[in-house]
């Protein structure tokens, strides 16, 4: 199913894939770091470049030149850090692979404990950050109730604090390879596949340079893509309400007639119709806006596009151990 021919496996044990959108200031130091980190280890560096318009693709293409162990894929376009990583674990040709992004909160230092891990036989190792405390108040609260939110509705337990920066042995990729849809909700994807989960912690670190892609509005879309991707309670929350103000309005509508019927009916009874026909208008709407969520996912699985468009793929050429010094490679 992948766009890419099967990979050659077992010369590499490590593959690490690496989103890239508009790094330029981070490249060269994660490159240094992640040799650092990775030395005497057969590891191929795979980075997705996700349509970076700033100096990245060439600053990757100089990497690339001096760096065998470098792999550069590049996207047609700008298609959203998920298709990124959905790309860098098709093209992945280690025993195991470690996503980490590319702006250095994800510290290198830690591949060594992760390896540790895979070698003790997990297949999944999710890094968690010990706090969100450079985030803004907003994001940080916002995070919480929606981890909070998707618990309750989901029937995968899915982390708090556990981002993108994981390993995966051979057989989990593999595993998620196989998902083909669209709505590509990975931190859901990646506690749906189950295996041998293990959990370490990290320490976050600042962004290295640049600026958070971020925006707010994504968040929320994040939001409904997770709980739509893992929950159909929304749907049967539409009918719940739907029932309930139908049954309130029912008795409502009993004891305004009895009463009537008994007293007359002195006031006219404009605020209560008022607030009636407001509560099962707001009603209405709410369950028609469930509706769309999920029927607009429908209409974008079933369109069938591929995930991402590819411009280039220059894997790494050597599955040498890495070493102390950038070789130059004898073009
Ligand atoms: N990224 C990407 N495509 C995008 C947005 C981001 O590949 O459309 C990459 C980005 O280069 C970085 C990682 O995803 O390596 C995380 O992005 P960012 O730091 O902006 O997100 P945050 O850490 O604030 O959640
Ligand atoms: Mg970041």
């Amino acid at each position: 199913m992948s766009p890419f021919d099967p990979p050659a496996l077992a010369e590499y044990e490590l593959s690490l894939v690496i989103p890239v959108f508009n790094e330029q200031d981070n490249l060269m130091v994660l490159h240094e770091r992640l040799r650092q980190a990775l030395q005497g280890v057969r590891a191929e560096l795979i980075f997705v470049d996700d349509g970076s318009t700033d100096h990245s693709a060439a600053l990757l293409r100089e990497l690339q030149s001096r760096d065998p162990h470098v792999g550069v894929l590049r996207f047609s376009r700008n298609f959203g850090k998920e298709q990124a990583i959905t790309a860098g674990l098709q093209v992945a040709r280690g025993q195991a692979v470690i996503l980490m992004d590319a702006d250095l909160q994800h510290p290198p230092e830690m591949i060594p404990a992760m390896r540790a891990a895979w070698r003790d036989g997990a297949d999944v190792v999710n890094m968690r950050r010990r706090s969100r405390e450079d985030e803004s108040w907003l994001k940080r609260h916002a995070a919480q109730g929606f981890y909070r939110l998707i618990n309750r509705l989901s029937d995968i337990p899915i982390p708090d604090g556990v981002g993108d920066f994981r390993l995966f042995s051979r057989r989990a990729v593999d595993a998620l390879n196989q998902l083909q849809e669209r709505n590509r909700f990975m931190k859901g994807l990646f506690a749906w596949i189950g295996y041998r989960q293990t959990t370490l912690d990290y320490d976050c670190a600042q962004r290295q340079a640049g600026h958070s892609k971020w925006r707010f509005r994504q968040l929320w879309n994040f939001a409904l893509e997770g709980i739509t991707a893992f929950s159909v309670a929304p749907l049967k929350v539409a009918t719940k309400l739907g029932l309930a103000s139908a049954l309130a309005s029912f008795a409502f509508g009993l004891y305004f007639f009895v009463r009537a019927l008994a007293y007359g009916d002195p006031v006219p009874g404009f605020p209560t119709l008022i607030v009636v026909v407001l509560m099962l208008g707001g009603l209405q709407l709410l369950a028609i806006g469930v509706l769309g969520e999920y029927i607009g996912r429908l209409s974008l699985e079933s369109k069938r596009r591929p995930l991402f468009l590819v411009e280039s793929y220059e894997p790494a050429r050597s599955a040498m151990p890495m070493e102390e010094r950038v070789v130059h490679a004898p073009n």
